[in-house]
């Protein structure tokens, strides 16, 4: 058993585990799994790995992990539509949505909006960002079940949300394509 200190180049896996641990399993032929134990993330991998192949496991486990984690707690008891509920009230008119969820598999969109059956996806990467340009992105995704393109009509609604300016400038200085 070695135990590793926390590893490079997984950004927020910091915050969600205090030690990330190794376990090799000489019984283990393959197989590579991953559990979270208290605030220690246990990786257990094969005997025969080497010791790179076995950084490079505990970085995707230790990534893949603490964005679960992460995901969940936004979740939580429906953090995220409450949230959105609370903006179409208070800037939209109390629009109503359909479903909104968090999405990793959008890394360089911020969010998207089904016109059809009225649901948000919202980047996962926006979770790491301050919460007034989350709640722009929710606006503006809101904002598109009313308009759906960008026109003039549509910035006239978003820009109810005071942050709006400020947060498109965040978000295009981080390269994030508007959605
Ligand atoms: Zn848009």
């Amino acid at each position: 058993m070695a135990m590793n200190q926390l590893p490079l180049g997984v950004p927020g896996a910091e915050s969600e585990f205090e030690r990330i641990e190794v376990r090799r399993s000489t019984r283990r032929k393959k197989t590579i799994s991953a559990e979270v134990v208290g605030r220690a993330l246990i990786v257990s991998v094969p005997e025969r790995l080497s010791r790179a192949e076995e950084q490079q496991w505990v970085e995707k486990m230790a990534a893949r992990l603490s964005e679960q984690r992460r995901r969940d707690r936004l979740n939580e008891d429906g953090a995220l539509a409450r949230r959105a509920r609370d903006l179409s009230r208070r800037y939209l008119g109390g629009i109503e949505f359909s479903d909104i969820a968090w999405v990793n598999n959008q890394k360089s969109r911020w969010g998207s909006c089904s016109i059809d059956d009225r649901s948000i996806r919202i980047s996962l990467e926006l979770a790491d960002y301050p919460a007034w340009v989350r709640d722009y992105v929710i606006v503006h995704e809101l904002a598109h079940l009313i308009v759906a393109d960008h026109s003039d009509r549509f910035w006239a609604i978003v820009n109810r949300y005071p942050m709006t300016e400020r947060a498109r400038g965040f978000l295009i200085a981080k390269g994030i394509e508007e959605g």
